[in-house]
């Protein structure tokens, strides 16, 4: 219902440790309770039982509901992170001043703090399908420029990092997007044909490869065409005749468990900075 409040499901929860403990309470709780249902009704034995089957099967499994996923993941954060590293997150309630900022495709497999091991306060980090930069336009690109503008003129970060990733959907649906420009979603397909120049590219250069090879190749040139828009932002521009701000691009392979990172020349002279 709008506007009811509900159960804070963190601080006002008992913690319970483990996920293991947590479960092996449960378990137990929901025996005892059988118990005493079955001592007082001997008709319910079979439902009892169907009970401590579903029990004990939900035990064998992996899953945790979404809830108690992400309430045991806090309590574990906070038990061996936060509460270890007083000084650090001391620090860090009083402001931020991070150095990077990265640009990451959305994909569960490749969050940059997890493979890169920045660590809270270092990197200031933008995700979206297939890590794409788009060029400067406050109307259509708002989120993503006031980003960059937060992360240049604020933060002041050195350096803005853009990584592309191996079996990237997104970049195989820019890819698959026919010739004449049809699309079929609502979003998907409109923002990953911000990097259209770079596909055209591929499909010339590498019009003997596989799809798949094209799409891996992309990848890579997806994230220049990025790095080429970065460049279009003034302040990003200024920062970079400036020697104030660097741009990367970066390639996280998760198949093979390699990381590429490699800059750009940018042709710039200051007289056509803005
Ligand atoms: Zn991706």
């Amino acid at each position: 219902m709008a506007g009811t409040f509900r159960r804070c499901l963190f601080c006002c929860t008992k913690a319970r440790g483990t996920k293991e403990d947590m479960a092996k309470d449960s378990y137990e709780d929901a025996i005892a309770g059988l118990s005493k249902l079955l001592s007082e009704k001997a008709d319910l034995e079979g439902v009892a039982a169907a009970k401590i089957k579903q029990i004990t099967a939900e035990l064998e499994s992996d899953e945790l509901d979404p809830v108690e996923k992400i309430r045991t993941g806090f309590l574990h954060f906070k038990k061996e992170k936060f509460e270890k590293d007083a000084d650090l997150y001391g620090k860090l309630a009083t402001g931020q001043s991070p150095k990077f900022m990265v640009f990451a495709c959305s994909d569960s497999r490749v969050c940059p703090s997890h493979i890169l091991n920045f660590q809270p306060g270092e990197a200031f980090v933008v995700r979206n399908i297939a890590n794409m930069v788009p060029p400067f336009d406050p109307k259509k690109y708002a989120g993503v420029g006031a980003a960059i503008e937060y992360a240049v003129l604020h933060l002041k970060v050195e350096n803005i990092i853009v990584i592309g990733h191996s079996c990237c959907g997104g970049i195989k649906g820019l890819m698959s997007i026919p010739d004449d420009g049809t699309t079929a979603s609502e979003f998907i397909e409109d923002w990953v044909k911000i990097c259209s120049p770079a596909k055209n590219k591929i499909k010339t250069a590498y019009s003997g490869l596989t799809f798949k090879e094209q799409c891996t190749n992309l990848e890579k040139e997806a994230v220049n065409v990025s790095l080429g828009n970065l460049l279009t932002y003034p302040f990003v521009r200024e920062g970079v005749v400036n020697k104030t701000l660097s741009l990367n691009g970066g390639y996280y392979d998760f198949v093979n468990g390699s990381f590429q990172l490699w800059d750009l020349e940018f042709k710039i002279t200051p007289h056509l900075s803005v």
